[in-house]
């Protein structure tokens, strides 16, 4: 009786072990250093540095679980890694400037064109009341909002389409932002997002270095625009 206790006993320290270990907390954490030491050592992106509200939402996520087979090594790199169909999970750091710069409002609505790995749609759901996203690949769109139902976000809807029309029907967006690169903003999307809200996009020639652009519209027709920093982004397609 006492062996099978005993045995009982280490099976459960055991199982709890690898259950810590599946969870990539050691990893998380080294990586939320990072993305906080490139912030501050970037301060024309974000004068403001980087929020503790947005490392807080990074340093929960499960990186790990938005990437095909992804292990706690990979998962918590701060560099992009593919994800198949020619796409990739942006780097940690580039998701977190890229939400920060988005000033998200708690009660508000955003929009996501590119959801590839749902991974920025999840961290946009902590931070938000709902969220929008538009994946032009089929299998991406599938995988993505399987993974991001699994995990519980329950305020991420998942589109198959071309985000260059945005998504009116899920409108107007306080939020909008763009994870594939165009030398354009889709005039749609301006027409989509509130006046007072923020567009973030990277604007300039696919397979080159682009510009990550932030844009404040302020009145029906009215944006005002800065570029935060140089960006290389997988290629905002269109259909034939
Ligand atoms: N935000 C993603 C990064 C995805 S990379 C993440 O967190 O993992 C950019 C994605 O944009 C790719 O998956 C690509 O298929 C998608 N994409 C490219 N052109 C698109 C378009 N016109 N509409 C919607 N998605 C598009």
């Amino acid at each position: 009786m006492k062996t099978l206790l005993l045995a009982l006993g280490l099976l459960a320290a055991a199982s709890s072990a690898s259950a810590q270990e599946a969870d990539c907390a050691r990893e998380r954490s080294v990586m939320v250093d990072f993305v906080r030491a490139h912030a501050r050592s970037d301060p024309k992106a974000l004068p403001s540095g980087m929020s503790d509200k947005v490392l807080e939402v990074i340093g929960r996520t499960l990186r790990h679980r938005f990437i095909p087979d992804g292990n706690c090594a990979v998962g918590y790199m701060d560099r992009p890694i593919p994800i198949g169909h020619g796409s990739t999970i942006s780097q940690p750091y580039i998701v977190a400037l890229m939400t920060e710069l988005a000033a998200v409002p708690a009660d508000g609505i955003a929009l996501e064109i590119g959801t590839g790995s749902g991974y920025q749609a999840a961290i946009l759901a902590q931070l938000t009341r709902k969220v929008c996203t538009v994946e032009i690949v089929q299998p991406l769109a599938v995988r993505s909002a399987l993974v991001l139902r699994e995990l519980g976000y329950n305020n991420v809807e998942v589109r198959l389409g071309d985000g260059y029309q945005g998504w009116p029907e899920c409108g107007p967006f306080d939020v909008i932002i763009v994870t594939a690169a165009l030398v354009e903003i889709p005039p749609p999307l301006l027409e989509q997002l509130k006046v007072g809200g923020k567009l973030v996009m990277p604007i300039g020639a696919p397979g080159s270095v682009q510009l990550l652009m932030v844009v404040d519209k302020i009145a029906p027709d009215k944006t005002t625009m800065r570029a935060a920093t140089a960006v290389r982004f997988v290629p905002f397609q269109r259909p034939q």
